[in-house]
């Protein structure tokens, strides 16, 4: 069978290359020329004898996603817009700021988990990405991107990272791989709605990787009324698997807490969240709902509802940053180009 020679390991594609009859070394070549230098042509890997090139051509292909649009923030964020080859479409964000620029790449086409306030949850579930279509995303930006380098990774596009956790975790060890993309684990960040049966698996894989729950709300009775995947696991195992990750990787772990104008914003909403926090080494992230990024009727913060709940948390000793969202001009939130063509086609 001929697959993406980008959906293996080193270690598989040196297996790979001697059952076809290439000498393993060869796969070392091969990866520096698919993620150092971003070919994705075999007849450009120059160091490689002609009669090679050709028989990797017959095991193997590499499929670039063509790039259907590329939006620009005032901000500079820029979101992609990438077409599969069997015509499904995802997105994919960068993000510059002074002293980083992250891309923010997708795990699936479309999603299961249905969140409230997230576009992608509209679309509903179609597959998962393969390996070659996650990494496909890095290189493609790298080179359309002004800046030279990547400094960090975050798996929060379309789809949970964690329901295509096979993928998921190869690409994150292709891309920290020294023959790979040779970016740090500490640099990737992992996003998930919180599957925790899927957070305790990764805390026993060895990796340093950085992890981002999405909270939103600190009871499970409100939680779950907007994030659905809350009744398969509620607070109470979120937490101990986060708890089980902080000890297995002495990373600090960041909850994400979108501020929902009225909704999870009050005294008791600061109050329940202090305590949730209480002995976890973790940092809450607070983002102001932007509304445009909706889907449903949820409103935005008042200026006084953001710093009250800011300073409850400070006060209280939690580690809490205020983020502003990126993008909102060119509806950088995920999933929201992808239903925007979805629904211009009229399948949406
Ligand atoms: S926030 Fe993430 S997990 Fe939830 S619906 Fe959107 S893509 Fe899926």
């Amino acid at each position: 069978m001929i697959e993406d020679i980008r959906n293996y390991t080193l270690a598989e594609l040196e297996a790979r290359f001697k059952a076809v009859g290439i000498q393993p070394y060869r796969a070392r070549q091969v990866f520096e020329w698919l993620y150092k230098s971003g070919v994705e042509d075999f007849s450009l890997m120059s160091n490689i004898p002609r009669e090679l090139r050709e028989k990797l051509g017959e095991y193997f292909v590499i499929e670039a996603p063509k790039i259907e649009e590329i939006e620009t923030s005032t901000d500079l964020t820029q979101k992609f817009l990438f077409r599969l080859k069997d015509g499904s479409f995802i997105e994919s964000v960068s993000i510059p700021s002074k002293s980083r620029l992250t891309l923010c790449l997708s795990t699936q086409v479309g999603c299961r988990f249905a969140c409230a306030f997230c576009a992608s949850g509209s679309l509903g579930f179609k597959r998962n990405l393969e390996v070659s279509e996650i990494l496909a995303q890095f290189i493609a930006m790298r080179k359309n991107v002004p800046q030279e380098t990547v400094s960090n990774v975050v798996f929060m596009g379309v789809g949970e990272p964690l329901d295509n956790y096979e993928n998921t975790l190869k690409s994150i060890r292709i891309m920290n791989s020294e023959f790979g993309i040779r970016l740090g684990i500490r640099k990737m960040t992992v996003s998930t709605s919180g599957l925790a049966s899927a957070i305790e698996r990764l805390s026993k894989e060895g990796l340093q990787v950085e992890l981002s729950v999405s909270l939103h709300a600190a009871t499970d009775e409100k939680r779950s009324s907007i994030l659905p995947v809350n009744k398969r696991y509620p607070l109470k195992d979120l937490i101990k698997a986060v708890r089980a990750y902080i000890v297995a990787t002495k990373r600090k772990v960041t909850f994400e807490y979108v501020l929902l104008g009225g909704y999870n914003t009050t005294v008791e909403d600061a109050e329940n969240l202090s305590k949730l926090m209480r002995g976890l080494n973790a940092r809450v992230n607070l983002i102001p709902y932007n509304i445009s990024q909706s889907r449903l009727n949820f409103n935005q913060p008042t200026k006084l509802e953001v710093l009250f709940f800011k300073s409850y948390l400070t006060k209280k000793g939690i580690d809490v940053t205020l983020r502003m969202p990126r993008g909102s001009d060119i509806a950088a939130a995920c999933g929201q180009l992808v239903a925007k063509r979805r629904n211009a086609a009229g399948s949406g």
